[in-house]
Order: structure tokens, then C-alpha cells, then sequence
């Protein structure tokens, strides 16, 4: 019996409890090196000229329940006595100890991913395996062939056995209990699945019993390594459902990734159809490195918009042994972040001049990703607002340019601004819009969940623009205010601040409201009800923030229109009993219009309430 040269502790109790979480990944380990071995023996056939070799080159997974076992089988390059003795005896061995070193403290999840990347690939066996052998024959074809076993402690046998074909077998003898699920057929080929679906080199998985039939699991030629200029549209789609088994919708579209300098990058990344609801966890990105998947978790990969995307990357220069808050200050993560995010937004820009009509029609479906990469990504927003859309009410599309030109002479405010007026919900903001319409203004829609942050952003880059909501104050004060001829006031000092108390009284019993009056026309509405644009949007921005902190209503304020017939009304009332119910009708229908479940029709159904109210 030999003995592994241990320069540390033990490595192998650590190696089968260190990983526990993790078990799965010895099978893509194992599976990666029998691929190798046929990569580098394809590579020497060319290099030396070896063509005699000629073969079906491939990878088999043999499962043997009866004898408890799991066979990996490669016919690539196999070992000599010296290569077992250098690559497994000491090169994998002490890759396998530097990795526990190093790696003790970490998280499960980012050991799975650098694991290989240690080599700690053939140990990671001992994690599922009581006892591992090694069966190989090198391609040379005077080297004997050679039998290499070991228990899991650090003793090993290596001996010569008789001749066997070109090519190595791994023999697992699975731990009893903890791992015999991994002689199950249907575990085993969804790890396959999982992991080397689109591997380089045909593996098959059997079983020897009768029941299982051998299958070949995996593409070896996926879309994304293949020439664009190759695939139609229909490629493109089969290849998305052969990504993502389960996902029945369509992506809207993709761009293919492919660059050989300053790295290596391929990929393809789906646009896939978002409404509302956002689900990041599902389908999400999956990273490979040479067609061996390694995660579907790119957080400090790509910037985060983009994991709202779907499909693959894959590169070999994304270091996957430093932590995932290291990677951002790694160059070439850098690089290989900023190269997506352009591509991306060149397919965009392109889509757009190609077919303003078409990418119009999707825009809804995908509209959110954009914004979430403009409020996050400087280099995006300057690419994307050229061509991003803004929809009206009546569901035009223009861009920023195109409407600022609409508008700039008709939509200032007091200061000189182009004011773009926008809803967030046209029901509810029903009554404020009508005001909008009637002076023949245009209202923008903004009603996704990024809507303020963007409009921040956009404010802070294009400093002659102002957004604000359409309620967020009398349309006449938010617009053109200057040239608007004031109406006179119909109320003397003395009793507007009669009505103010009266109605002050009132409000204070039932609400937080803080009340104005203003001289407003006197076919405007009596009440309004306002949140300025600058408190709401503090509001909005902290929507994370403690519910309970700012109380609702305190943010809204209650605009009395002192001209309104109304007012004069209250004012003669000598019941204080018949003013505070006066007040109450006018105000619930206010309030009644800031809910408005049916838009219009509620409008028509407050406005002759309304009229009945001030009837002599
Ligand atoms: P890594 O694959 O990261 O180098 P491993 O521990 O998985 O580390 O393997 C160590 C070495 O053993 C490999 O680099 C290779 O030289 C050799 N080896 C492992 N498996 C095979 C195989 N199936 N055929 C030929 N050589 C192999």
C-alpha cells in the first residue's frame, strides 16, 4: 500500500462533510474531466498527426444498482502510472488541499462554483463515494494499463492490470445512505441535465438494468456557439425552449453575443415578455465556461437589469475563485459587463430604426427592463433615451425628442420649463385629466414601479424639462400660470377667512388635510384635492421606508375655490348645522373623484350632484 503525501490534516473527512450542500456537483466535476481527456486526445490527434485514431468519441454514465455503483467512462486520453501518480496522487490532491484551506469559510453557494477551478474535481468524489477506482489505459499505446483505488483515507493502491481499451473509468462505490439516490436513473440524468446539456462531447447515460435504455443528454453544438449568420428565427426559439423546458411563452426577441477580444464572451440573451410583475427567480441567466454550466447566479456578473434578461453567457474569463464582492473590481468582469450592456442597447437602438411600428408594439412587453437599466446604468441611459418611448393617453408613442418639439411652446410653467404632465393611473386620476383635456394639453402615461426614479433621473439630465402629475395641483397653476388671466376674487378678506374657519373646523375633525384658498374660476369644482408633485414624490421614493412614519393624508392639501357658488352659500348659512353638512356633501363628492372606480360616467354623476348642491 502507498500513501498519499498529506502535508495537512486529512482532507477527506473535510471533503465529504465540507460541501454536503453541494454533493451534486462531483458528477459535473467527473463529467468535465472525461470531457477534457477527449478534448486534449482530439487536440494531439492534429498535433502529432495520430490517425489511426479514428473513434465515436464520447462520454458514458453507467449506472450499476445491484453493485451499488456509479461508472463514468471517457475513451480521451487516459493516464500512464507516472500521470496517475502526478495528476491524481499529488496535482489533484494538493489542488483539493489548497482549496479546503482557502475556502473553508464560504458560502455553499460560491463553492460550488470554484470548485473546479481548484482542482478539487476527481476528490469532490470522496463527497458521495466510500472507495473510488481508477481504471485507465493512456493513448500511448506501449503504456500499460493501470488500476488506481483509495478508501477515502491516505492510503492508495496503484498496480498494472491487463490491457484494457484507450480511455479512463471512474468505478464510485456510493456511501450507503447518505448517497444512494445517486443510483437513481432519474436523479442522475436531471443532473446531467442540469449541468451538461450542452457539453462538447456526446454522453450517454445507462443503466444496467433492463429497464433503462441508453440516451444521449446533450446538445453539442448549442445555438449560441454557432455563427449568427447560421440561425433563422426559428433556431433562435428552439433553442430558448430547449434552455428553459418549462417556459411556454415566446421570448420578443435576442441578441447573440460574440466576441473572441480583449476576452472571450459568447451568449445569447432573450428578451422575454414582462407585464407588471416582475419574477427574477424564475428561468433566470445561466453562466457556463466552455459549454459546462456553472450558475445560474450572476449578481456581480452582469449589472442587474440585465438579470432580468433570459438565456446564456458563456466565458472562461470570468474568474469564478474570488467571492462575488471581489468581481467587481475585476477587469475583465469589467469589461465583459460593459460589452453586454452595449450590445444590448445596440439591438435596441437598431430594432428601433428597423421598425419603429414592431418595436412600438412590443415596447410594453419589455419597457421595464429599459427603465430599470436607465436608472441604474449611466451608459445605458445616454444610449436607450434616444429611442425610448413615451406613451400618451391616447396610446401615441413619441420620443423625448419628438415630444418636447410637441410641446415646447404650449406646456410651460412659471419658471420656463417644458412641463410634461403625466398619469399614473388615468381611472383614479380621472378628474384632474379631464381639467388636462379640456385645455387641449397632452398627458403622458408613466404607471410602471420605476416611473419616479426615472423621472428623477430625467429631470437631473434635462435640466429645461419638469414632469408632474396631472393631481398635483389646479391644472392652471402647473402650466402657462403667468399669461392665465386671474380671475377676480369674489370674496371679501373678512369672509374668506370666515370660510376658512368654517371649513378648517370641519376638516380638522376628520382629516389631516392642510387647506388653501384660491381664486380659482368659478366653473372649476369647489374642492380639490391635491398632493404637490415634490411631497409625493419624497413619498413614492421612500415607499420602503416604514409604512406608519408619515401618515397618509398629511400629505394631501385641500385647494377651496373661493369663486365657486358654492363658497357664497356657506357663507349665508346660518346653521351651523346646515354649513357643516353643506361642506360634507361637497367634500365626500371630492373625495368621491379621487377614487373614481368608473371614470367618466362617476364624473357626470358628481358633476350634477354637485349642481343640485348649489341650487338655490
Ligand atoms: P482539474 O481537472 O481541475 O485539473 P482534477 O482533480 O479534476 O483537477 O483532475 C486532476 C488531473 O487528473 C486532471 O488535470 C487530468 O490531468 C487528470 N485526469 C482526471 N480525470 C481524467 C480522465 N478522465 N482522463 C484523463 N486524465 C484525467
Amino acid at each position: 500500500m502507498n500513501k498519499i503525501s498529506v502535508t495537512s490534516d486529512n482532507i477527506f473527512p473535510i471533503i465529504k462533510k465540507f460541501l454536503y450542500s453541494n454533493q451534486e456537483i462531483f458528477l459535473r466535476e467527473l463529467v468535465s474531466n472525461a470531457i477534457d481527456a477527449i478534448v486534449k486526445l482530439k487536440t494531439l490527434i492534429k498535433l502529432e498527426n495520430l490517425y489511426d485514431i479514428i473513434d465515436d468519441f464520447k462520454v458514458k454514465i453507467i449506472i450499476d444498482k445491484i453493485n451499488k455503483t456509479l461508472h463514468i467512462l471517457d475513451n480521451g486520453i487516459g493516464m500512464t502510472q507516472e500521470e496517475v501518480d502526478k495528476y491524481i496522487n499529488q496535482i489533484a490532491f494538493s489542488g483539493a488541499e489548497e482549496f479546503i484551506k482557502k475556502y473553508k469559510n464560504i458560502s455553499t453557494t460560491d463553492s460550488s462554483n470554484i470548485i473546479g477551478h481548484f482542482g478539487l474535481g476527481f476528490y469532490s468524489s470522496f463527497m458521495v463515494a466510500k472507495k473510488v477506482m481508477i481504471l485507465t489505459q493512456s493513448y500511448k499505446k506501449s503504456a500499460s494499463s493501470i488500476f488506481w483505488s483509495c478508501e477515502g483515507d491516505p492510503n492508495f493502491i496503484m498496480k498494472e492490470i491487463e490491457k484494457r481499451d484507450r480511455g479512463t473509468e471512474i468505478i464510485l462505490y456510493l456511501n450507503d445512505e447518505e448517497s444512494k439516490e445517486f443510483l437513481e436513473y432519474d436523479r442522475i440524468l436531471k443532473l446531467l441535465q442540469k449541468y451538461c446539456k450542452f457539453m462538447p462531447i456526446t454522453i450517454s447515460l445507462s443503466s444496467k438494468s433492463k429497464e433503462e435504455k441508453e440516451i444521449v443528454i446533450n446538445n453539442i453544438n448549442p445555438a449560441w456557439k454557432k455563427n449568427p449568420l447560421q440561425l433563422d428565427d426559428k433556431n433562435y426559439l428552439d433553442f430558448y425552449h430547449e434552455l428553459y423546458p418549462n417556459q411556454l411563452e415566446e421570448p420578443l426577441f435576442w441578441v447573440h453575443l460574440n466576441i473572441d477580444h480583449p476576452f472571450h464572451l459568447t451568449g445569447i440573451l432573450y428578451f422575454p415578455r414582462i407585464g407588471k410583475r416582475i419574477d427574477i427567480q424564475k428561468d433566470k441567466i445561466h453562466l457556463y465556461q466552455n459549454q459546462i454550466y456553472i450558475t445560474d447566479n450572476l449578481e456581480g456578473i452582469v449589472p442587474d437589469f440585465l438579470s432580468l434578461l433570459r438565456g446564456v453567457i458563456d466565458s472562461k474569463d470570468i474568474p469564478l475563485n474570488v467571492s462575488r464582492s471581489h468581481l467587481q473590481f475585476d477587469t475583465s468582469v469589467k469589461n465583459i459587463s460593459k460589452y453586454i450592456t452595449r450590445k444590448v442597447a445596440d439591438k435596441l437602438d437598431f430594432m428601433f430604426r428597423k421598425n419603429r411600428e414592431d418595436f412600438q408594439k412590443k415596447w410594453n412587453n419589455f419597457k421595464i427592463i429599459v427603465e430599470y437599466g436607465m436608472v441604474s446604468t449611466q451608459n445605458f441611459f445616454d444610449k436607450v433615451i434616444k429611442f425610448f418611448l413615451f406613451s400618451t393617453l391616447d396610446k401615441n408613442y413619441f420620443t423625448l425628442e419628438e415630444f418636447r418639439e410637441k410641446i415646447k411652446e404650449t406646456q410651460k410653467n412659471k419658471e420656463g420649463k417644458i412641463v410634461f404632465l403625466y398619469s399614473s393611473d388615468p381611472d383614479k386620476q380621472y378628474s384632474s385629466i379631464k381639467e388636462v383635456i379640456d385645455r387641449c394639453y397632452e398627458v403622458l402615461i408613466f404607471d410602471s414601479p420605476l416611473s419616479v426614479h426615472l423621472i428623477q433621473k430625467l429631470e437631473l439630465s434635462y435640466q429645461d424639462l419638469c414632469f408632474v402629475r396631472v393631481d398635483s395641483d389646479h391644472i392652471d397653476k402647473l402650466i402657462n400660470f403667468e399669461k392665465k388671466e386671474k380671475p377676480h376674487s369674489e370674496l371679501s378678506e373678512q369672509e374668506k377667512q370666515n370660510l376658512k374657519n368654517s371649513i378648517q373646523h370641519y376638516i380638522m375633525e376628520k382629516y389631516k388635510f392642510s387647506i388653501q384658498l384660491e381664486d380659482l374660476s368659478k366653473k372649476d369644482s369647489p374642492f380639490l384635492i391635491i398632493i404637490p408633485e415634490f411631497l409625493r414624490r419624497i413619498k413614492e421614493m421612500n415607499f420602503t421606508m416604514e409604512k406608519d412614519i408619515v401618515e397618509k393624508d398629511q400629505y394631501y392639501q385641500l385647494i377651496v375655490n373661493t369663486n365657486h357658488i358654492l363658497m357664497k352659500k356657506i357663507l349665508k348659512e346660518t346653521s351651523e348645522e346646515e354649513r357643516k353638512k353643506m361642506i360634507q356633501e361637497a367634500l365626500n363628492l371630492t373625495l368621491l373623484s379621487k377614487n373614481l372606480l368608473h371614470g367618466k360616467n362617476l364624473m357626470d354623476f358628481i358633476s350634477k350632484k354637485l349642481k343640485d348642491l348649489t341650487q338655490e
